[in-house]
């Protein structure tokens, strides 16, 4: 690695953060960023191992503790977050469960919004609770709840916004407040908004984490997850436990992770612009019932959706009348893939009540807002009207 800083681009917009922030050249002074596919570093001399391992000297010691590949992928996400420090990890889920646990001990208490991502739900419902962390789930959009349900032990307050798959709006900042009036602090799953749409941090979180494995990679290849927020948070809370258990990102994939980077704004934009095509032209159509879509004016949290978000994001819901009518359109589509992916640049149909939320009891998904006739769609990167044609055909069956 050449001893020169990595470029500093704090100041510049975000599509040129993302091209160049956090890029460190070695001394071949290559134009694309380098893939060190290596797990050690070797020291000129004992010395300069010594003064490593003392931390008095710049440099790698072990790729479980960072590697010049992932350093430029933290940092490049650092930039874009506007966060003072990033941690990448194996994926979503590791960096979800990291986050989450290197905030509490024994006795500590968390409260998080009910609308989660599945796994998520299960480290604060059920992994938690058995090393003696309790936990409260509470409807993330009533914030008398968020209130009620804070004790004195509480320490973590979790959401996403918008909510997966009935994109409903949690209100950040005021969360965040109430979480730093009961000396706690917020985490937000912002895998939905991207970074480009929402900044948490801004609003008053203490903490965002991602799944690089969705609009990051974008194109479906590798996992990833990152957990970005103050130098002082990473390091009292994160570092030490993300070192010591070995949740580690691969070189390889932060290589293919801050490539995809570079053309993020482009392709989420694009995403966007189709996603609010569709819905629009989904709202009103014969069967259907209801199309959920941020920035539509008949979201019922527009004003907020508005308020905290910079667009409506990738991702629509619709409601048709039953399973049955949501599985004759979803089988009758061509070009839009079956899955349970999201932020690809493939268009992708998923079932919640069947696949993502089967777990969860009937009751339970419609007290959530996930009707059995609910689809998501998770818009990619195909000509916008190829993918209305393709909407067409579902329509025709349902
Ligand atoms: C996918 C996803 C995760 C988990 O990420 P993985 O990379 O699959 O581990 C967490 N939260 C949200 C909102 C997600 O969409």
């Amino acid at each position: 690695m050449s001893e020169k800083t990595p470029i500093e681009t704090r100041h510049l917009r975000p599509a040129t953060r993302l091209v160049h922030g956090g890029t460190m050249r070695s001394q071949f002074g290559e134009t694309s960023e380098a893939l060190f596919l290596t797990q050690g570093y070797v020291y000129e001399t004992m010395e300069q191992a010594e003064a490593r391992f003392k931390g008095e000297a710049p440099g790698f010691l072990y790729s479980r503790f960072s590697n010049p590949t992932v350093a430029m992928f933290e940092r490049r996400m650092a930039e874009l977050e506007g966060a003072e420090a990033a941690r990448a990890t194996a994926s979503g889920m590791a960096a979800v469960t990291a986050s989450v646990m290197g905030q509490v001990k024994a006795g500590d208490h968390i409260v998080a919004a009910k609308a989660l991502f599945g796994s998520c739900r299960y480290v604060v419902e059920e992994l938690m609770p058995r090393f003696g962390v309790a936990c409260t789930l509470v409807d993330g959009t009533d914030l008398t709840q968020w209130k009620a349900a804070m004790r004195p032990n509480t320490k973590v307050l979790f959401l996403e916004s918008p909510t997966n798959p009935q994109l409903e709006i949690i209100d950040i900042a005021a969360v965040a407040k109430i979480a730093h009036e009961g000396g706690a602090a917020l985490t937000v799953d912002n895998v939905f908004a991207t970074p480009l749409l929402q900044s948490p941090l801004e609003l008053g979180a203490d903490c965002v984490v991602y799944s690089a494995t969705k609009h990051v990679d974008g194109q479906g290849r590798c996992l990833g997850g990152i957990i970005l927020a103050s130098e002082q948070f990473i390091q009292e809370k994160i570092h030490n436990l993300l070192r010591q258990t070995g949740p580690a990102l691969s070189p390889f994939n932060a290589w293919v992770l801050l490539k995809s980077l570079e053309t993020l704004p482009v392709r989420v934009n694009q995403q966007m612009q189709s996603a609010i095509r569709l819905a629009d032209y989904l709202a009103g159509k014969p069967g259907v019932l209801r199309v959920l879509y941020p920035t539509r004016k008949d979201h019922p949290q527009y004003e907020l959706a508005q308020k905290q978000m910079r667009g409506g994001g990738t991702v629509f819901s619709f409601v048709l009348a039953s399973k049955e009518a949501a599985f004759r359109f979803a089988n009758a589509l061509k070009i839009v893939k079956i899955s349970n992916n999201l932020g690809d640049a493939k268009s992708i149909i998923t079932h919640p009540a069947t696949t993502t939320h089967q777990r969860l009891s009937l009751d339970a998904r419609l007290d959530m807002g996930i009707p059995e006739g609910l689809l998501r769609f998770s818009v990619g990167l195909e000509d916008v009207e190829d993918l209305i044609d393709d909407v067409n055909r579902g329509l025709s069956v349902i």
